[in-house]
C-alpha cells in the first residue's frame, strides 16, 4: 500500500503557547525532504543526537523560520523508518510555518496515530504495546497510567504470548502424532485434558481482568444525584478539593459534559456531568432530571444525596427508584443540622435494601465531614486496595471478545476430548484459539481492527 511508504510529518505537541513544539518526520525520504529547510548536513549527523540547525523556507537560506534542534533517527527509530525530529519553539507560528514547509517538499500531513501505525507495521511493536502507549496518553490516574506502561513496555503481549505457547504446544503435539505416529509417545487423555484446563484457567484469568483495567483506563464513572439543594454541589466540592482534581470538558453529542476526575487511592473517580449538578434554574433542572437518568445508566457508581435534616419526599423516593439496579453509596447529607431520623432509616425509606450509608456535613461555611469515610467506602466497593502495580489488566473491549472466544474454543476442544473425539479434529478448535490471542496481539488481526486501534490516537504520535 502506497501510504505506508509515503513520507509524513506532524506536530506532535499540543499546540499553544509553550517552550517547545515538536515536528516528526518519518518515511523513506524523510532526511531528503527535511534537507531543503536546513543548511545543516543532514546525512552527516550521527542517529539520535540533536543538533542545533537554523530551519528556513524551502531551498531559501536567507528566509530563516526558526532556530531549533534536529536530529535525525537512522537506527532503530520508533516507527522503524528514518526519522527527523525537529524541536522548534513554542507558540503556533513557528511549529505550523515548519511543517507548512515540509509538506512543501513533498512530505504528507500524518493522520492520527499513523507514526505508531508504521512502528506496527514495521514489526516493532504489536498491538498491545501500541494501545499501551495511547493509554499513556490518556492516563487519568496513577495506576491508570502504571497498567498503560506495563501494557507499553510489553507486559501484556508477553502475557498473551505464554497462553499462545501453551496452546501452541497442544497443537504441535495433535500435528506430531498425525505425522509420525510410530516416533511421537502419544500423550494420554487424562494428560492432554490437564493441560487444555491450564489453558483454560490462563485464559480466563486474563480475561477475568478486563473489570480493573477498564476501571484503571476510564475512572469508576461516578454521578451525584438528589433532589434540588440537597447539597450535591456542596459533596461535588468536597470531593474535588480543587488542588487535587482534573477538570476535561469533553464533547457530548448533544453539548458540552464537564467531567472533572477525582484521584482516589491512585484510581480516578470520574464525575460525570459536573456542569449539570451546578445549574441550578428550574428550566434547567427539568433537563436535569432527564440527564440524570442517561447519566445514572452509564454510571458505574451512583452517590445518591439526601437532607436528612427535611422530610423524605416523592422526589428523593423517585430519584431513589431510578438507581434502584445501580451500584449505590447513599449520602446522608446535612448531618451537622437536626436530623428527622437516623441515617440507617434511609434503607427502608428509600426501598433501598443492601445499600451503603455514609453521613456527611458539607455546609458553605462550616466544617465538611464523612468524605474520606466516604473515599474508603468506595475504595472497598471496587477493591482498590487489591489492584497490584506488577499485574497487567487487559482494558480495551477488543482484547476481552477476543479472549472470550479463546475460551469458548477450549471449551469446545474439552467437551471434543471428552468425547471421545479423536485428537486430531480437536486441532480446529485450537487453531480457533491461537487466531483469537493473536487478534489480541496483531498477528491474526484484520485491517478494520487495526483501523479503530489507531483512530484513538492524536495526530503526531
Ligand atoms: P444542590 O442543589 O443539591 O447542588 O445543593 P447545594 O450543594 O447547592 O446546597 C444547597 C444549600 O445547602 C446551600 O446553601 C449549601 O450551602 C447548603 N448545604 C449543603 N450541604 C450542607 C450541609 O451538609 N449542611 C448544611 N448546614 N448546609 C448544607
Amino acid at each position: 500500500m502506497q501510504r505506508n511508504y509515503d513520507t509524513i510529518a506532524a506536530i506532535a505537541t499540543p499546540i499553544g503557547v509553550g517552550g517547545i513544539a515538536v515536528l516528526r518526520v518519518s518515511g523513506e525520504r524523510a532526511i531528503e525532504i527535511t534537507q531543503n529547510i536546513t543548511p545543516i548536513k543532514l546525512h552527516d549527523l550521527e542517529s539520535h543526537k540533536l543538533t542545533l540547525a537554523k530551519i528556513h523556507r524551502p531551498n531559501d537560506e536567507g528566509d530563516v523560520i526558526d532556530e531549533a534542534l534536529a536530529a535525525v533517527m537512522t537506527a532503530s527509530s520508533y516507527t522503524g523508518e528514518p526519522t527527523v525530529e525537529i524541536s522548534c519553539h513554542g507558540g503556533y507560528m513557528a511549529a505550523t510555518a515548519i511543517l507548512s514547509a515540509l509538506i512543501d517538499c513533498g512530505a504528507r500531513l500524518a493522520e492520527p496515530g499513523e507514526f505508531t501505525r508504521r512502528a506496527f507495521i514495521n514489526g516493532n511493536i504489536d498491538l498491545t504495546r501500541a494501545e499501551g502507549i495511547a493509554g499513556i496518553i490518556h492516563a487519568n490516574s496513577e495506576l491508570g497510567l502504571k497498567n498503560a506502561v506495563n501494557s507499553a513496555i510489553g507486559i501484556l503481549h508477553e502475557r498473551v504470548n505464554t497462553i499462545r505457547a501453551q496452546a501452541l504446544e497442544l497443537a504441535a503435539h495433535i500435528a506430531a502424532i498425525a505425522d509420525f505416529p510410530e516416533e511421537i509417545d502419544d500423550m494420554s487423555d487424562a494428560e492432554f485434558i490437564t493441560k487444555a484446563k491450564k489453558l483454560q484457567n490462563s485464559i480466563k484469568s486474563l480475561q477475568s481482568s478486563f473489570k480493573t483495567g477498564k476501571m484503571l483506563r476510564d475512572g469508576i464513572g461516578t454521578v451525584i444525584v438528589g433532589k434540588p439543594n440537597v447539597g450535591k454541589s456542596s459533596l461535588l466540592n468536597a470531593l474535588l478539593r480543587e488542588e487535587r482534581a482534573i477538570v476535561t470538558n469533553q464533547a457530548g453529542t448533544t453539548r458540552d459534559t464537564i467531567e472533572e476526575f477525582v484521584n482516589l487511592r491512585g484510581v480516578a473517580l470520574r464525575l460525570i456531568d459536573t456542569a449539570g449538578i451546578r445549574e441550578s434554574s428550574d428550566m434547567v433542572e427539568k433537563i436535569g432530571v432527564k440527564r440524570s437518568i442517561e447519566n445514572v445508566e452509564s454510571a458505574d457508581l451512583v452517590l445518591l444525596v439526601v437532607d436528612i435534616s427535611g422530610e423524605i419526599t416523592e422526589e428523593d423516593l423517585a430519584i431513589a427508584q431510578l438507581c434502584a439496579e445501580k451500584n449505590v453509596i447513599l449520602i446522608a447529607n446535612k448531618s451537622d443540622l437536626m436530623p428527622r431520623y437516623q441515617p440507617t432509616e434511609l434503607r427502608e425509606r428509600l426501598k433501598l435494601t443492601d445499600v451503603e450509608i455514609v453521613t456527611t456535613a458539607t455546609p458553605a461555611n462550616g466544617e465538611v465531614s464523612g468524605v474520606l469515610e466516604l473515599e474508603s467506602a468506595i475504595e472497598e466497593k471496587f477493591k482498590l486496595g487489591e489492584i497490584s502495580n506488577d499485574s497487567v489488566y487487559i482494558f480495551r473491549e477488543r482484547h476481552r471478545d477476543a479472549l472470550l472466544r479463546a475460551a469458548s474454543a477450549v471449551e469446545r476442544l474439552l467437551d471434543g476430548a471428552a468425547n471421545g473425539i479423536p485428537r486430531d479434529l480437536l486441532s480446529v478448535d485450537l487453531e480457533d484459539v491461537l487466531t483469537a490471542l493473536g487478534e489480541i496481539v496483531g498477528t491474526t488481526v484484520q485491517e478494520e481492527i487495526i483501523d479503530e486501534v489507531f483512530a484513538n490516537f492524536c495526530v503526531g504520535k
